[in-house]
Parts: structure tokens; sequence; C-alpha cells
């Protein structure tokens, strides 16, 4: 066994696992491709750069990013000490300087004696000792063909589309109805917004006019003829997408006992069908225009988003095909994945996938219990989207209230609670239980480097 834990890319989560696990005196080889070859994205040598905006969003707890950022915090994390030291006023929402944020992780990361930083791309998976593989959504080439092996080939993916995702209880449950394509009941899995004519051509016309994020140079790839986004196929014709993802074909509105004209078909995202999915919806229209446009949906009118529809390069794994809880690979336990390569998406959720890579594999460098928080944390939601998601469905995903167990013992009065209250509790009930879980398997006890201090 090599007498170090290899860490491989020194973004947001390799910068933070390193940080982890030399805080609790495990050493550390840290290899960084940049400066010697830049990512189409990156642009200095720094570690843990901001690839595009400053924001490491809302800071209040009663959003889900807002709690992850408070449990990092108390897990003692690199990157939230770097942004509370380079925040800039951004009112709600955590900005940072990104120049001051990245040069203070990498000043910090040089000067801790147990971490030796590498400037070289590795092509390889080292063949022996424990390794993290935090390589980020634009890992070299050579490297993900190799990565592919541990996966295999059918679990690597070079490209998400993302379809929106919005939260049940903001569906008119009216308007829409339960069914399965050519299902004979009127009870199924998917959930259908009918469309008349008018409604069809009106949500076409909008779709067409809707503002969209261009593709940056290196994401314009081949392959989304096999996976368009909507106003790429609604630009086809005005039937298009009606003879696609939103043909009628097979269901019955079950109150006119006739197929619609159009339908739009949601699927449940989770197993508590809190959240669902805009079937075949992955496109690249401008946040605020998806808001706008995917409203004039029958049902959807009052649509609250959990996720936005998004088409990015981005590798990832299909994590719950591939990995662990402990965010070891199933196939291969020496190797760690840790930030959006394991299939979650934002600067926090790759920096959090950090923390707890670099938690675990210095707990298996020194022969001690992996641990996985509570299901109710953040951090645990998040595991469990990696682990439980549907393989066959699964794109990455930021944190959301709609990853979370729902609160116990809801009864229907409690099921009204304002949005902000339901929030609230269920952030006190995730940090009391990462309290516990911090407590029960003395997580911190061997944090050996002083918080906000030198290493
Ligand atoms: C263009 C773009 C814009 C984004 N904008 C945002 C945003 O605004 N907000 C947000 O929350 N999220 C954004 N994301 C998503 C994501 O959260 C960030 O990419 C985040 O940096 C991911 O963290 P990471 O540590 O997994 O990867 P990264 O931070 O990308 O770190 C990976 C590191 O590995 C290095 N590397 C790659 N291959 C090798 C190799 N073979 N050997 C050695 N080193 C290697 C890279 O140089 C890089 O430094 C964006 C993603 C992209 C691609």
């Amino acid at each position: 066994m090599k007498e170090f834990v290899t860490v491989i890319g020194g973004g947001l989560a390799g910068s933070e696992a390193s940080w982890q696990l030399a805080c609790r005196g495990v050493p550390v080889r840290l290899y960084e491709m940049r400066p010697r070859k830049l990512t189409p994205a990156h642009k200095t040598g720094k570690l843990a750069e901001l690839v595009c905006s400053n924001s490491l969003r809302s800071r209040e707890i009663t959003s889900a990013v807002g709690l992850l950022k408070e449990e990092m915090r108390r897990l003692f994390s690199l990157i939230m000490e770097a942004a509370l030291k380079s925040e800039v006023p951004a009112g709600k929402a955590l900005a940072v300087d990104r120049e001051i944020f990245a040069t203070y992780i990498t000043e910090k990361i040089a000067s801790h004696p147990l971490i030796t930083v590498i400037n070289e791309e590795v092509k390889r998976i080292p063949a022996e000792g424990i390794v993290i593989v935090a390589t980020g959504p634009l890992t070299s080439e050579e490297f993900a063909q190799d990565l592919k092996r541990l996966t295999g080939e059918e679990f690597f993916h070079f490209y998400d589309a993302i379809a929106p995702i919005v939260y049940a209880e903001s569906i008119d449950w009216e308007k829409v109805f339960k069914a399965d394509r050519y299902a004979s009941s009127g009870e199924g899995a998917y959930v259908n917004c009918p469309l008349t004519k008018e409604e069809y051509e009106r949500f076409v016309e909008a779709l067409l006019q809707a503002e969209k994020v261009p593709f940056k140079d290196f994401e314009k790839p081949k392959y989304f003829e096999g996976c368009l986004p909507i106003e790429v196929m609604a630009e086809r014709g005005r039937d298009t997408l009606r003879f696609g993802p939103m043909k009628p074909v097979g269901l019955k509105d079950p109150r006119t006992g006739k197929e619609p004209y159009a339908v739009v078909q949601l699927r449940p995202e989770n197993k508590e069908g809190t959240l669902y999915n805009l079937v075949g919806f992955q496109t690249k229209l401008k946040y605020r225009e998806q808001e706008r446009v995917f409203r004039m949906i029958p049902g959807l009118e009052k649509a609250e988003f959990a996720r936005y529809g998004s088409i990015h390069r981005n590798s990832f794994v299909c994590a719950p095909k591939v990995l662990q809880k402990t965010l070891q690979l199933q196939k291969e336990p020496r190797v760690f994945l840790a930030g959006q390569i394991s299939g979650v998406e934002g600067y926090v959720e790759s920096s959090a996938m950090g923390l707890l890579a670099g938690i675990n594999a210095s707990r298996l460098f020194r022969k001690m219990k992996l641990v996985v928080p509570p299901p109710t944390t953040a951090h645990g939601a998040l595991i469990r989207h990696l682990t439980e998601a549907d393989p066959g469905h699964f794109q990455p995903m930021n944190i959301n209230w709609g990853l979370f167990p729902p609160l116990e013992g809801r009864s229907q009065k409690r099921k009204k609670l304002p949005k902000k209250e339901k929030y609230r509790l269920m952030a006190e009930r995730a940090l009391k239980d990462l309290t516990l879980w911090i407590t029960n398997e003395k997580i911190l006890d061997d944090f050996i480097c002083q918080k906000g201090g030198a290493g």
C-alpha cells in the first residue's frame, strides 16, 4: 500500500478532498494539469478556479444550497473558509472575489506540509493505492478513456442533457391526469398535461421566440442530434413536437375520453414523488425564459423549478450504477469519485462531494470504518440521489429540497405549512442530525488543522 493518497484534479472537489485528508494526518499527492494544460473553461493555474459565475448561491438556511454550505462550514470545509474570506456583497447570495478565493485555497494547499502539488496531467488511474478522482466536468480526454475502463463504457457520459424538474406540490393536479401510454386503466406513473390545439400553437410560438443560452465553442457537438433541445425540435416544424416528446398517442384524458391534441409528460424523479421531470424537455432556454414558457403548459402555471433544464459538456458517471454511498467505485473500492464527475451539479455540491470523499479516503487509509451522512442532511440527500436515483434516467443534480425525505409525521394540516416554515424545519432537522452524526462517528475528532488557521 502506498504511503499517500493520490488526488487527481485540483478544482473545487480535489482541493477540498486534499485538505480533509491532510488535516487528518494523511499525506496527499495532488495532481493538477493546469497551467501546463488548460481545460476549455479554466484560464489560470490556480487551484479551485471558479470557471463561470462568482456566486455560491443563496446563503439562507431555508434554501437547500444555503443549508449545504452551513453543513460544510460545520465540517471545517476549506472551500467555505475561503469563500467567507473572499466574500463580496451580493444580497442573500454568497459571492466571492474569484481571485482572492482561488489564491487563498492555492496558498493553503501549497503550504500544508502533508500535501505535494504536482502540475501534471494524469493519463491513467494509478495501479495501486487509494485514489480520489476529481477531474471535473471537463476531464481530460485521455484520462476519461481510462476511467471508462473502471466504470464501464455505458456508464460514463461526456454531455448532460437535462430537462427541468418541478416540485409536485406546485403542479395544478386538477388540470393533469395520471396515465401511462397505452395503459388500460386511468392510473399510471406518468402525469400528463393536456394541451388543446390553440394552447399547443401558442406554446410552440413562445418556445421559438424565447431567449436561449448560446453554446460555447467547445460545447457544439454532433451528438445533439440524438438528444435535441426542445426549442431546436420546434424550429424543425410546427408539428415536430407533437410527433416527438409531446405526442399524445395512447393517452386518453379521462375527463374527455379522448386523446388530447398534445401532451407534456411528467415523470416522477424520486421515490417520494415530490419531484417531477418534464420528459424530453432538455433545453438551452435561459432560466427565466424556462419559467415563463413552461408555465404556459396547463397544470404548470404555478410550477416551481427544483432544477432548470440545460445542456452542457460534462463528464460524469451514472452514479447509481457505479458508486457506493461512501463515494467508492463499486468495482474498485480503493478509487473514490468526487465533484461534478460523481454526478452532482454545481460549485457547492462538487465541493461537498470532495469533502466526503476526503473524509472517507482518510478513513480507508487508516483502516477505519467508512461513513455516510444521514439522508436528512444536505450531504446525505446528495449521496442518496447519487446512489438511489433511477439509473435509466440519471442526470446530474443540484441540491434541492425535493431530494430530502419529507418531514416525519406530516399531517394534512402540516402539509399546508408555508414553504419557508417547512424548509426551516427541514434545515433544523438536518443540522440536528448532522451534529449527532459528527458526534457518533467522531467525524471531527481527528481533524488536526486549526480551523481558519495554517495546516
Ligand atoms: C463552462 C462551465 C461553467 C460552469 N458554471 C458554473 C456556475 O456558474 N456555477 C456553478 O455552481 N457551477 C458551474 N459549473 C459546474 C461545476 O460546478 C463546476 O464546473 C465545478 O468547478 C466542478 O467542480 P469539480 O471540482 O468537480 O471540477 P473542476 O473545478 O473543474 O476541477 C477539476 C480539475 O481537474 C483538472 N483535471 C482534469 N483532468 C485532469 C487530468 N487528467 N489530470 C490532472 N488534472 C486534471 C482540471 O484542470 C480542473 O482543475 C460550470 C461548469 C462548466 C463546465
